[in-house]
């Protein structure tokens, strides 16, 4: 068995293949370690396979799988884990933004005893304010929503040993955020700081639409109680609703009747009917998920592989 296993997913990024193989070969070779890169092509639609069958040729210790489509990054990590077979695995950004420099302190972590090694940005400097925003508010939300919160500032990147590799194996969601599921698993877990870098070539494959989308499934994942918040608002809307009324019977039995009002009954219809499309919203959120699980769909589906001991 080889001792790690370099875990790329990657989506349309012929022109960074090569930049990576450069920069954490050395790196890799200087550990005393032997290991693998294993690729998981997520469905590229440029000549990201061709580059990686022509690499695999030349070096045995490139192993690549392709997807049959674009199942997104989660897909194509869980697939990775599932196929690798390694004593640990680190899953690596392929654009550089994940700095190879860090693999020999994760290593050390992991010789030291610890299952699992967080890589945690010093700082978000090379994100747009309007990204920053929104991912310290996501962290906010879902850590108040979560039984079990993530780290800040945490991505992807990091070393899993075997017991968190055998742990995500077992997984069969359709519905991934594989920060969220590597967290849920557990284990004596260090962390080590770094400062990401911008990406070395070609751009980003999220759009904020897509990053919402994902901040969704990270916060619906990790928790019931968005759910049965409603429970609460309900009873405390039910409780006010009781006084309001004792107040009006009070308040005819000593003034005598009163004019109708109906600007604050035409607030109230439209307060709580707003009130009650956000509450079937959020259960929508929980039904649709719970729909994509019961169909028990295959999360990724393999179109070719190629994998070395
Ligand atoms: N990626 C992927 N499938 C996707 C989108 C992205 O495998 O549908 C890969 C991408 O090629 C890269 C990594 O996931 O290796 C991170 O993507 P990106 O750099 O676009 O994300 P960002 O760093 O901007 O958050
Ligand atoms: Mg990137």
């Amino acid at each position: 068995m080889k001792d790690l296993t370099i875990l790329v997913p990657l989506f349309n990024e012929e022109e960074s293949i090569d930049l990576f193989l450069n920069a954490t070969g050395p790196v890799l070779e200087g550990l005393n370690l032997s290991y693998k890169y294993l690729f998981v092509d997520d469905g590229s639609t440029d000549g990201t396979l061709k580059i990686l069958k022509a690499r695999a040729k030349d070096n045995p210790a490139i192993n690549y799988i392709s997807l049959s489509r674009n199942f997104g990054k989660e897909a194509a990590l869980l697939c990775g884990i599932k196929k690798s077979d390694t004593k640990a695995i680190i899953p690596m950004d392929i654009d550089l933004q994940d700095p190879p420099d860090l693999i020999p302190a994760f290593v050390e972590k992991w010789k030291e005893g610890y299952n699992m090694v967080l890589g945690v940005r010093k700082n978000r400097d090379s994100d747009s304010p309007a990204k920053k925003f929104l991912s310290t508010w996501f962290y906010k939300v879902h850590n108040f929503f979560a039984r079990r919160p993530i780290p800040e500032n945490t991505g992807d990147f990091r070393l899993l040993d075997q017991n968190v590799a055998q742990a995500i194996k077992q997984i069969n969601e359709s519905t991934l955020f594989m920060k969220g599921l590597f967290n849920w698993a557990g284990f004596k877990t260090a962390s080590v700081g770094y400062v990401r870098p911008n990406r070395a070539a070609g751009g980003t494959k999220w759009s904020y639409w897509k990053l919402w989308n994902f901040a969704l499934d990270g916060i619906f994942n990790a928790s019931t109680i968005p759910l049965r918040l409603w429970t609460y608002f309900g009873a405390l809307t039910a409780g006010l609703s009781f006084l309001y009324a004792a107040f009006i019977i009070l308040k005819v039995l000593i003034f005598g009747k009163d004019i109708p009002g109906y600007a604050s009954l035409a607030v109230l219809i439209l307060f709580f009917g707003g009130v009650q499309l956000m509450s079937i919203g959020i259960l929508g959120e929980y039904v649709g998920r719970i729909f994509s699980e019961v169909k028990h769909r295959p999360t990724y589906i393999i179109k070719e592989e190629k994998l070395n001991d």
